[in-house]
């Protein structure tokens, strides 16, 4: 009898070491992936909005129309595979001066509404890319968040919006 019970004795032992081991083996091991990343990995979060990300250059961030540059044209709307883009233009008085975009292109539509649904918008660039005067860009802005989405519809003839030129950084 007594020789049953110091085999089991030392059965319970063994496992007690046993299971002690695998705790303190797997802690280390743990620690040591940890104080892996702490040391060699560099960090990937930054000190928002003190510092800022540097966006890729053709990083697609808010639309912004430079209205004196469009020429009505409407192939941007047209492009658009969501319809979010919303036009209104009509033909300039008879012997009215006839303005010209900075590259050259005459401007003979009188541009009553340009405005944009970003909140539709799925930020694909096909506009920007058929823009034939390149007046509608993708800026590098992606600080626009909102709290309604009615106010995600921008309108490019408000002088508000027209002001962003002065903040946004063109690509
Ligand atoms: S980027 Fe937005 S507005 Fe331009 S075509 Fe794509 S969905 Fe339409
Ligand atoms: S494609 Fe360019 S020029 Fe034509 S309507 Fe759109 S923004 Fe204006």
């Amino acid at each position: 009898m007594s020789t049953q019970n110091n085999v089991h004795e030392t059965a319970s032992v063994k496992e007690y070491f046993a299971a002690l081991w695998a705790g303190i083996s797997s802690t280390v091991i743990g620690m040591w992936i940890t104080f892996r990343y702490v040391w060699a990995v560099k960090p990937v979060s930054i000190e928002y909005p003190e510092v800022r990300e540097v966006l890729p250059e053709r990083a697609r961030m808010r639309l912004f129309n430079d209205v004196l540059n469009c020429i009505s044209c409407t192939q941007c709307a047209m492009a658009c595979p969501v319809d979010c883009i919303y036009i209104a233009s009509e033909k300039l008085p008879e012997g009215s001066e006839i303005k010209k975009t900075s590259n050259g292109q005459a401007i003979r539509l009188q541009l009553n509404q340009f405005t944009i649904d970003t909140a539709l918008c799925c930020y694909c660039g096909l506009c920007t890319t058929v823009c034939p005067t390149e007046c509608l860009t993708h800026s590098h802005d992606y600080e626009f968040s909102a709290y309604t989405i009615d106010t995600m519809k921008y309108d490019y003839l408000a002088p508000d919006i027209i002001a962003w030129r002065d903040r946004i950084v063109k690509v």
